[in-house]
């Protein structure tokens, strides 16, 4: 599978000093994600899923007259939204044959996408109570259509052994980890030399330092910001402590990636467009 075409940004200083050239494809691009917002009335996108490698429409419902080109743009095939189906796309573009991959969910979509793909893919959830594990379980196993034993994992103190993965796929979870510096020094241990993390996360391009919005205090929760919840089939909302900004590449190249940058997934073609920033690190 060929990589998605993309824009890759270093770090705050490439981003804020980019150049009046790239100002301008950046607006080209927002125009026509405009114009896009307004074709979404008829709520449907034509183009290729890559994961599919078939045409589709892609939904597109706008809100308000604002397209959501990250939540949206479900596949009808896959019924992955723009921003897993990107970060599948990047992580399977840069895997080895029968490379082993670790993705910090189980009873998802995208973890039951890649076991039908053979992927030779390890998921896992982060609970330990038998009711709920049981409830996961039956969802995998049922209606998500993938198969094993839900495999409780905690990313700040992974089971797995040192270099034995070629990719990490996290989508949407590590703003939740208050300590994501050790989740991301766990990623970069298990990987091997030249192994890739893709992580997706809420990211603020506008912001150079990481917004705290929630952090541990003793044994409660002492909330900086309007406490925000991200849905969660299973157990409800779950607490959201982080928006990142550009500092999550300095937090990845000091927990012992060798190059971090944040890319930009854009071909309407395939149906990426808006924000779908994705942290790509490598070992
Ligand atoms: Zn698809």
């Amino acid at each position: 599978m060929l990589p998605p075409p993309t824009v890759d940004y270093p770090g705050w200083k490439e981003w804020s000093g980019r150049s009046l050239e790239a100002d301008h494809r950046h607006r080209d691009r927002w125009l026509l994600e405009q114009a896009m917002s307004t074709l979404a009335q008829r709520e449907r996108w034509p183009g290729h899923c890559a994961l599919c490698d078939r045409g589709v429409e892609f939904s597109l419902a706008a809100r308000d007259g604002e397209a959501d080109f990250r939540e949206e743009m479900c596949c009808p095939g896959c019924g992955l939204n723009a921003r897993v189906r990107a970060g599948l796309h990047l992580l399977l573009a840069g895997l080895p044959e029968g490379g082993r991959v670790y993705i910090t969910e189980q009873a998802s979509r995208p973890f039951v996408w890649l076991q039908s793909r053979g992927v030779a893919v390890i998921g896992s959830e982060f609970t330990t109570d038998p009711e709920r594990i049981a409830e996961l379980g039956k969802m995998l196993n049922g209606p998500l259509g993938g198969h094993g034993e839900i495999r409780f994992e905690d990313v700040t103190r992974l089971g797995m052994e040192d270099a034995s993965l070629d990719a990490v796929a996290s989508f949407d979870v590590l703003e939740h980890v208050p300590d994501y510096r050790a989740a991301l020094a766990e990623f970069a241990r298990v990987l091997k030399p030249g192994g890739r993390l893709v992580l997706t996360a809420p990211f603020i391009a506008a912001h150079e330092a990481t917004l705290v919005r929630a952090r541990i205090d003793g044994d409660g929760i002492d909330h900086l910001l309007e406490p925000e919840y991200h849905g969660d089939p299973v157990a409800g909302g779950i607490l959201c402590f982080f928006h990142f900004g550009w500092d999550l590449l300095d937090e990845a190249r000091a927990a012992g990636f060798t190059d971090a940058r944040m890319v930009l997934p854009w071909a309407p073609g395939l149906g990426y467009c808006g924000a779908l920033w994705t942290l790509v690190a490598t070992r």
